[in-house]
């Protein structure tokens, strides 16, 4: 029986050869998952090239099926079942869109305007996520600010599963404080108008040509939440622009995932309107531009 690190060195390369960006972390994920262990407890082990644990079969073949999985680059979200975003470990697999890091600097541009905006009559900031998909923003801002009320808004059936367990998930009272609708967010919201002091949205924006290169992106995130239709990938993004003038109030912010070309785009999109004021394109952390961030106006 080969020892920990033997083992370890053995799955990272067979990863590595399937073309996997980060083979030894992934490595090590499925290890720990498999054991039911820390990943600093595998490393340990490796590090110490301890003997192999028990030798359990049923173990082995587990971690030999997960490890094949990801060599055939499905991703490690979907083989553990879960994915990090912020504080929340959130439930995913097919039919949802993995959270991505970028959007998790979305997610504070977002808190920071709920925290700003001036609470009503009641104490509560109103929040609506547009394209909430797992929930990971929208269940962000609701754990991170104590007084929003969220509404995330999904039009996928299979989104709205994991969705709904996300939500279930939550502490008692953030769950008290969310509210889920399975609908279409460009149009389903006209008896929530001008409620809304933030409406933050990741709609899908990827331009039809441009297919994603990473298998785990192109053959595994569902199609409707990366492709944003229109030559340029704009039109879910600037119908999202629209419907957020309805639900917001005046003087409410929206806050917009777009790709990192497309920065102008979006901006001139509101620029162009009557609704809106004090457009800006913020970067993301690796330094791309990443959302658009801008002012219902009062009109
Ligand atoms: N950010 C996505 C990606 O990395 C693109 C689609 C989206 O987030 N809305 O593939």
């Amino acid at each position: 029986m080969p020892t920990f690190g033997a083992r370890l060195r053995d799955i990272t390369q067979r990863l590595s050869d399937a073309g996997v960006p980060s083979p030894h972390a992934d490595a090590v994920a499925l290890m720990a998952h498999t054991f039911g262990w820390e990943p600093s407890e595998v490393r340990t082990a490796a590090a110490r090239d301890d003997h192999w644990p028990e030798e359990d079969p049923l173990d082995l073949d587990r971690l030999e099926a997960r490890v094949t999985r990801r060599e055939a680059r499905e991703p490690l979200q979907h083989i553990l079942g879960t994915a990090y975003f912020r504080g929340l470990t959130l439930q995913v697999g097919p039919g949802v869109f993995v959270p991505r890091p970028e959007s998790e600097t979305v997610a504070q541009v977002a808190i920071n305007a709920a925290c700003a905006a001036t609470p009503g009559r009641d104490g509560k900031v109103y929040v609506t996520d547009l394209c909430a998909g797992s929930g990971a923003i929208g269940l962000a801002v609701a754990a991170e600010v104590p007084h929003a009320e969220v509404t995330l808004v999904e039009a996928s059936e299979a989104a709205m599963v994991y969705l709904r367990l996300n939500v279930r998930m939550m502490s008692p009272d953030v769950r008290s404080r969310v509210h889920t609708v399975l609908g279409d967010a460009r149009r389903c919201l006209h008896h929530f108008e001008r409620c809304a002091d933030v409406v933050v949205s990741n709609p899908p924006y990827i331009p039809t040509d441009a297919q994603p290169r990473d298998p785990e992106v192109r053959d595994y995130d569902p199609p409707q939440a990366l492709y944003g239709l229109g030559d340029d990938g704009l039109e879910v993004p600037r119908a999202i622009v629209d419907e957020a003038a309805t639900l917001l109030r005046i003087g409410g912010t929206l806050v917009m995932e777009h790709g990192d070309l497309q920065g102008d785009a979006m901006r001139a999109h509101v620029e162009r309107s009557e609704f809106w004021r004090g457009a800006q394109t913020l970067k993301d952390l690796t330094d791309r531009d990443r959302m658009l961030v801008v002012t219902r106006d009062g009109v």
